[in-house]
């Protein structure tokens, strides 16, 4: 088959393409509600109104030096007389004309001042400060607003709050924020043969992976988790759980169940519940995903749905890639833009099928002799089966591989770094 012939394939019905799932799912997402936080509890949670600035920052001219506040133009007239002390916090007098202030880092520089002149460079003799005839008006000086000016549009809503940007809402004397409460996502792992770390496996049985990965990267994507067990492979007990869920969260999680054999009942059980899109991604691993609702009876609304694939790399890599962009819509981010893309040299042969594949790799250290701006290479994991969880332990990004694309070793690749598509928008 020819490179054209299978990009054309890719484009066969029935096969969803990446994006456009994330497309679909992000449409339809609402943002949850929004709560007023005090700054001391608003760190990762995301605006839900604009901060501006209500005030200058700094509010006045303040010396930057320990040193003399000055008039430059009273210099010409020789050394000049101390009349006042002012510290950081103190009020100063308007600076009596012919008289120099003694001024400590921090403190507001008094009216009438136009310079301070650092404490190093100035000679006391008889009581009066000498000072160096190059002496600039502003030198020294923090002026009024020099780092926010009031009116000043500081953060957009749907920024997620950083450490930065909580200093600087506290720098504009805001003590608490306007933001979208945390979303709730509810997780359920089904499977008959699943059983919990810390129990004996009987023949047939594994242990549940997929609830302690995926609670804990939703936890990580800014959510919070209701960690809602294991649910058996019966239709019953699948809807009846479901429902039970749904009811006290935003989005409900599923891993496994989502194929269409017979032990799979999320879809039916969803459909009976809400309403389920169930697809057959062009993703690699990761194939069947379902996205839907689930309707509340007690309140107003629904639970949005979203099923992964059993597989804990399917599970954890459609959660990067399809989940992380929903989350962040429900959070109320901006952007949903995914982390860009990174590109190295790969150290390995492959070639995609008709979906798109994201393989793990590691990017390697350099050669000895390798320049700093040498291209960063990067050697695929050798078992990059979707059971295979160690790949992910392993590895440190993602390659990933266009539907039909061939790559060979020397062939510049695009790539995610991992850690980044772990933490939240
Ligand atoms: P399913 O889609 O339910 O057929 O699951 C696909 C594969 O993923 C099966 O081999 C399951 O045993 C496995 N699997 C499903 N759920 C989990 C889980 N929570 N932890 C580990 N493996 C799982
Ligand atoms: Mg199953």
């Amino acid at each position: 088959m020819s490179h054209n012939a299978k990009h054309d394939a890719c484009a066969q019905p029935g096969l969803m393409p990446v994006d456009e799932a994330i497309k679909q799912i992000c449409e339809s997402i609402q943002p949850v509600t929004t709560e007023i936080r005090p700054l001391s509890n608003a760190m990762g949670y995301v605006l839900a109104e604009p901060v501006v600035a209500g005030v200058d920052v700094p509010p006045a001219d303040n010396s930057s030096m320990d040193g003399y506040a000055i008039r430059v133009a009273d210099l010409a007239n020789g050394p000049l007389g101390v009349s006042q002390r002012i510290a950081a916090g103190d009020r100063p007098q308007p600076l009596q004309p012919g008289t120099c202030a003694r001024i400590f880092t921090g403190a507001e520089t008094p009216e009438g001042a136009d310079a301070v002149v650092m404490q190093e460079k100035v000679t006391l003799v008889d009581d009066k400060a000498e000072f160096p005839k190059d002496t600039r008006p502003g030198e020294n000086i923090r002026k009024k607003g020099q780092d926010i000016n009031q009116g000043k549009l500081l953060l957009e809503t749907g920024t997620r709050l950083d450490p930065i940007s909580l200093g600087l809402i506290a720098s504009i004397g805001l003590p608490e924020v306007v933001v979208y409460r945390k979303p709730v996502v509810a997780l359920l792992s089904t499977g008959n043969e699943l059983v919990e770390p810390g129990l004996p496996l009987q023949p047939g049985q594994i242990y549940n992976s997929n609830r302690y990965l995926l609670i804990n990267l939703f936890k990580n994507l800014g959510c919070e988790v209701i960690d809602a067990g294991i649910i058996q492979d019966t239709l019953e007990e699948t809807k009846s759980t479901l429902a039970r869920v749904a009811e006290q969260a935003d989005l409900v999680v599923t891993s496994g169940g989502v194929s269409v054999g017979e032990e799979d009942h999320v879809k039916p059980a969803v459909e009976a519940l809400g309403a389920l899109n169930l697809w057959r991604m062009a993703m690699k691993p990761g194939k069947p995903l379902a996205f839907g609702s689930i309707r509340k009876t007690q309140s107003e609304g629904g639970a949005y749905f979203v099923g992964l694939p059993g597989n804990p790399v399917s599970a954890f890599l459609t959660s990067l890639v399809v989940v992380r962009p929903a989350l962040a819509k429900l959070q109320g981010c901006k952007t949903l833009q995914n982390i860009p893309y990174r590109y190295a040299e790969a150290e390995f042969n492959a070639e995609a099928g008709i979906r798109r594949e994201y393989l793990r790799v590691r990017r390697i250290p350099s050669r000895p002799g390798d320049q700093p701006n040498q291209a960063t290479r990067v050697e695929l994991f050798p078992n990059q089966n979707s059971g295979v969880l160690t790949s992910c332990q392993w590895a440190d990004a993602l390659v990933v591989m266009e539907p039909g694309q061939k790559i060979r070793e020397g062939d510049w690749v695009k790539y995610l770094e991992l850690t980044s598509l772990m933490a939240a928008y």
